[in-house]
């Protein structure tokens, strides 16, 4: 599972001897066959080799950028057999023994460059939208915990430690059937209390951001009552299950349902609130608006449909981009055309500390042009 300690290790990473290898592939086997994308692959790895190698001046900058390419053509053919994921970034940089990949959850351009510090935009984009979820499953005697990032999922075993068992031998309070309900209701609530007070400190250690609960409707009702306000506030769903027999892929495979639904309301929320503020000038929507507001630093919040690209021009010497005009409006220099205005956008926005939310399937956004910003003022 990626960690923030790995993000950080490559935002860090930073090389003037050796290249740095990026690349992100697109892997998605619902447009294309395995066959074909191992092919395609080839073909981009081979391309990008003519194109780099005059780029590493130095025999060790060769050399460690061919085994970047060795390594990343070995893993990317046997993923590609075995992966579920839609994308997929590595970085390497065999000179500094560097190597990293990413399995992503949807579709990026396809991109391969060397440099002395690793093309990280695409993946930052994709990782400032991604929410690290806790899953607790519980019932009156066993609790579980997971956590789930990005399509993956892991179990906490550390935090939960032996579960109290309310079947105490012989009973503490006598035979009577009274106490003996009393003792049990103490144990559940205690045991509910210790699975409640594990998924804090697991919230507290990895910060996750929403909290999904598995087990039966009664029991949960119960188990809600022990959850910490922060908790309770991050829960955004639950599912059927049984700790100890619902298997960790079918717990995922429940959590991610839960995920897709919740990414879905949000993306159509945000489409809302910009066709909402728009009309109220507290948004704008459409390329030419867009970037004018991206370039002035009005923007708060970008707003793209995924998949969308788009032509368009950009100014080498003030960075302004436009979709339409061949000689910048700002400082009259001639600009340069550019396969995708929109990717440009993105890093303006990045560079503008603007937020980038992507936007999936039709929604409001797609008649609005596909592209928008919500406003800071
Ligand atoms: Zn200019």
């Amino acid at each position: 599972m990626i960690t923030r300690q790995q993000v950080d290790q490559l935002l860090q990473f930073k090389n003037s001897q050796y290249l740095v290898t990026s690349c992100y592939l697109n892997l998605d086997r619902g447009q294309m066959p395995p066959q074909a994308l191992k092919i395609r692959v080839k073909d981009l790895l081979q391309s990008a080799r003519h194109s780099l190698h005059g780029k590493a001046g130095t025999h060790e900058q060769r050399q460690s950028l061919q085994r970047d390419f060795e390594r990343i053509e070995e893993y990317v053919q046997q993923d590609i057999l075995g992966n579920r994921h839609k994308a997929l970034a590595a970085f390497s940089c065999d000179g500094e023994k560097f190597w990293q990949t990413y399995q992503l959850p949807y579709v990026v351009h396809n991109v391969l460059i060397a440099d002395h510090a690793p093309y990280i935009r695409p993946l930052s984009v994709i990782l400032a939208q991604q929410r690290r979820y806790c899953v607790v499953l519980v019932d009156r005697v066993h609790g579980q915990l997971f956590e789930s990032y990005m399509g993956e999922i892991l179990e906490h075993k550390e935090l939960l430690g032996d579960v109290p068992r309310w079947v105490s031998e012989g009973g503490q309070g006598g035979r009577d059937e009274r106490n003996i309900e009393r003792c049990y209701v103490a144990a559940v609530h205690q045991h509910f209390q210790s699975v409640a007070d594990a998924a804090f400190r697991l919230f507290k250690q990895h910060q996750f951001d929403s909290l999904v609960l598995g087990g039966h409707r009664e029991v949960l009702m119960e188990f809600k009552e022990h959850l910490h306000t922060y908790l309770r506030e991050r829960l955004v769903g639950e599912f059927t299950a049984d700790p100890g027999r619902t298997n960790a892929a079918e717990v995922l495979r429940l959590t991610e349902e839960i995920e897709h639904r919740v990414a879905a309301e949000h993306e159509r929320r945000l489409a809302g609130e910009l066709v909402h503020k728009g009309a109220a000038g507290r948004a704008v929507s459409g390329m030419a608006a867009t970037l004018t507001a991206l370039s002035r630093g009005e923007a708060q919040l970008l707003l793209v449909e995924e998949g969308f690209e788009s032509p368009g021009y950009i100014c080498r010497s003030c960075q302004h981009l436009s979709h339409d005009v061949a000689t910048c409006p700002q400082c009259d220099q001639p600009t340069e055309p550019c396969v995708d205005i929109v990717d440009e956008a993105v890093g303006l926005a990045t560079a503008r500390n603007c937020r980038i939310e992507h936007v999936r399937g039709v929604t409001l956004l797609r008649e609005a042009g596909r592209i928008g910003a919500l406003l800071r003022y």
